[in-house]
């Protein structure tokens, strides 16, 4: 008999949920996390009073019903709802692209008009789009693209968009309804005293070590766990015998401004190419605070290099071959369980990371 019934690699969303269902079932765990704190990519630092989103600006959105209703019996949620502002060398744009949009770019008022400028535009292009700029304008016309896309776009990859493949970008919402609500989900919001609140209520009652890295002391874990649910990159558990999986990378650089309302609104999308990030965040308007002061986070991509977070898996051809053979590995192991964004490789926003771990959970434990 082992020490722990699971040890848990990792305290992000995915350790959490499996965490909460071990525990409900009369489980014993221990989780190891190598940052200092608990709570993965969500994890909120408190400054000024203020829920400072410390990994990137995380909004909640789903349409599955059992994870909302899952996630709101942990913390109360607020209303709020992601309608991110595009700033074009200080000319002010609503997003997604819809009527406000067109409104404020063209002065005019109706679908028939914006439909009509933007099919207009988008005939300069015939044929198979070439590149990501032909592509782009074949979706919404030349002026959105130049304002709205182009230099986030060049920013984000570091390339011309002419140089950049046409399948990058396979849809660019257009919407011709008076609507700024970001996300189409059902359900959104952010979880009332930030996303710590629901981490703490998915750990609790687990044994917790921060500030350790498994992978250093396997043998040690392994020995005090019946199962190990393993949440870390999957090249660096198998030593990356086949090589190295590659991540996108961001830099984050914040600071404590002496106002009240910096920029009016949580997100900023900077779409110019000269400004050198990409995004400007207002983390009290997640919330509605009313402090004094006001935390704002300016956003750079950056290529991702070892040692850097590895924040998002790169979706192409060479990487996901590359995972099939961790993966194939993986499912040869007994007694490990994979999973989460980076067990698994994989995108995952909240919800549909909840969503696979009450799956392996309630495979395990029952509903
Ligand atoms: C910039 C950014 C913005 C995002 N915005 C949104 C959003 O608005 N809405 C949304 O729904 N989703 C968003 N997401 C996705 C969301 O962050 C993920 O779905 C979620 O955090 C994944 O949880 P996870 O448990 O899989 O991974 P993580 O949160 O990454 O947790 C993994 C944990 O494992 C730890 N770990 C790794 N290796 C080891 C080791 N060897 N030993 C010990 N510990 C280890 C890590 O330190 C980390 O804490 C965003 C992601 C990013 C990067």
């Amino acid at each position: 008999m082992k020490k722990y019934d699971y040890v848990l690699v990792g305290s992000g969303l995915y350790a959490g949920v499996f965490a909460w269902y071990a525990r409900k079932n009369g489980k014993s765990c221990l989780v190891v996390e190598k940052r200092d704190h608990i709570g993965g990519n969500i994890y909120c630092e408190e400054i000024e009073g203020i829920h400072v989103h410390k990994y990137g600006a995380h909004i909640f959105h789903t349409s599955n019903r059992k994870v909302w209703d899952f996630v709101n019996s942990l913390a109360e949620f607020n209303r709020y709802t992601n309608s991110p502002v595009a700033n074009f060398k200080g000319e002010m744009y609503n997003m997604p692209f819809n009527m406000n949009t067109f409104s404020k770019m063209w002065g005019i008022s109706t679908p028939e008009e914006a439909k009509d400028i933007i099919e207009k535009q988008r005939a300069e292009i015939q044929g198979e789009p070439k590149n990501l700029e032909e592509q782009a304008i074949s979706l919404v016309g030349r002026e959105v693209y130049e304002k709205l896309v182009k230099g986030y776009t060049e920013k984000q990859w570091g390339r011309d968009c002419r140089e950049l493949p046409a399948f990058i970008i396979k849809r660019l919402p257009v919407r011709y309804t008076y609507d700024n609500n970001y996300f189409n989900d059902l359900y959104q919001g952010i979880p009332i005293g930030g996303y710590n609140v629901i981490m703490e209520a998915l750990f609790e009652g687990c044994d917790m070590e921060t500030g350790v890295d498994y992978l250093e002391k396997k043998e040690y874990y392994d020995s005090l766990g019946e199962t190990i649910v393993y949440t870390g990159t999957i090249d660096a558990y198998y030593s990356y015998c086949f090589g190295k999986l590659e991540y996108r990378s961001l830099r984050f650089e914040s600071e404590l401004l002496e106002e009240e309302n910096h920029q009016g609104v949580a997100v900023v999308n900077y779409t110019d190419r000269e400004t050198p990030y990409t995004r400007m965040i207002e983390h009290k308007h997640f919330e509605f605070g009313t402090q004094p002061k006001t935390v704002v986070t300016k956003e750079y991509p950056v290529t991702w290099q070892e040692g850097m977070e590895p924040y998002y898996p790169v979706n192409d051809e060479k990487n996901q071959s590359l995972y099939q053979q961790y993966a194939a590995l993986a499912q040869r192991e007994t007694g490990v369980i994979f999973g989460g964004r980076l067990g698994e490789y994989k995108y995952y926003d909240m919800d549909k990371v909840i969503e696979s771990a009450m799956k392996k959970a309630e495979e395990i434990f029952g509903e």
